[in-house]
């Protein structure tokens, strides 16, 4: 909450309307959304507001069913929506909800496999509250979170322990069951950062995370490269013999849900008299006006802590 309110405020103002959101051009909500990682997440809305004002006559669709259609819209924000703005029966099923329903039930069904989400989900429809779903699913919800805990979970004075089966077999901290994720990608981006004659050059990512983001001329290696491989790479990539200098910047470790990324940023500034007017796949821009273009969250962050670009409006 603490962290999507101010964006919400901010969009909210920015976009009064869905037909404001809709008509806006991409690399703007972008910017907005800047910070909060997911850049799919806003894609999708986006798509979703173009989707509300040409099929839905820009009004909110009502029906679960026509809810789900929309872009980026699963099955827990569809039965949030449902239930919170239209007062219909559909069960949340988010982490807090599995972990209750879990261990109420002591079910061992690994809550993140395929055939636990089918029936965690048929456990959670079977508890909704028929008279009142929207409260219903915002208190399981907070109960999960305020005292259903992952870690200590406040048994003793919990008004359900009557019936909780992991706590009638003291098994409470075996629960929920996850089947092990074994993969963890480290990646080694390289960016360079050109400096020429007050200006520098930006790609448009076409897919992956940030795609729709703007960055620095990147190449991706196996390994991290050393200052002589780094050098003689960016040496042969951009044809150049020489420079004037060039700065190594090793970013902290950019943790995401399934991946690491290890960015070394490349800081190599050019004497005016190199000709340099193409790099691949990129365009060449003022360095003032990096400010105006969405940068996945470590670039900016780096160019603040820098102090060269400006901060984040
Ligand atoms: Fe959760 Fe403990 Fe209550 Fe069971 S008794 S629902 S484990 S808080």
């Amino acid at each position: 909450m603490d962290q999507g309110l101010p964006y919400f405020e901010k969009f909210h103002k920015k976009y009064p309307k869905v037909e404001d959101l809709a008509q806006a051009p991409q690399d703007e909500v972008l910017r907005l959304w800047e910070g909060l990682g997911y850049y799919s997440r806003a894609r999708n809305m986006q798509t979703a507001a173009k989707m509300i004002v040409t099929e839905h006559q820009a009004v909110f669709p009502q029906s679960h069913q026509e809810i789900l259609k929309l872009k980026g819209v699963g099955d827990y924000t569809a039965a949030a929506i449902a239930s919170f703005a239209f007062d219909q029966a559909f069960a949340v099923v988010d982490g807090n909800v599995l972990r209750v329903l879990s261990r109420l039930k002591a079910e061992s069904t690994p809550i993140n496999s395929s055939k636990g989400k089918k029936l965690f989900q048929a456990y959670a429809d079977d508890f909704l509250s028929q008279k009142d779903p929207a409260t219903h699913n915002q208190a399981i919800m907070e109960f999960g979170a305020l005292q259903c805990l992952p870690k200590n979970p406040k048994c003793e004075s919990c008004p359900l322990n009557d019936g909780c089966e992991a706590y009638s077999q003291g098994r409470v901290s075996e629960f929920p069951m996850k089947i092990k994720k074994t993969y963890d990608r480290l990646r080694f981006l390289n960016y360079v950062y050109l400096h020429h004659d007050n200006h520098t050059w930006l790609q448009q990512r076409e897919a992956g995370i940030w795609k729709g983001l703007h960055q620095f001329p990147l190449i991706e290696t196996a390994t991290e490269l050393s200052a002589e491989e780094g050098s003689s790479l960016w040496k042969q990539e951009l044809g150049l013999k020489s420079w004037d200098s060039l700065s190594i910047h090793r970013l902290p470790k950019h943790k995401l849900s399934h991946q690491s990324l290890l960015l070394s940023i490349w800081e190599i500034h050019l004497p005016k008299a190199v000709s340099l007017e193409q790099v691949k796949g990129s365009n060449k821009i003022a360095i003032k006006d990096l400010k105006n273009f969405g940068l996945p969250r470590p670039l900016r962050k780096f160019l603040e802590e820098n102090q060269l670009t400006l901060p984040l409006q």
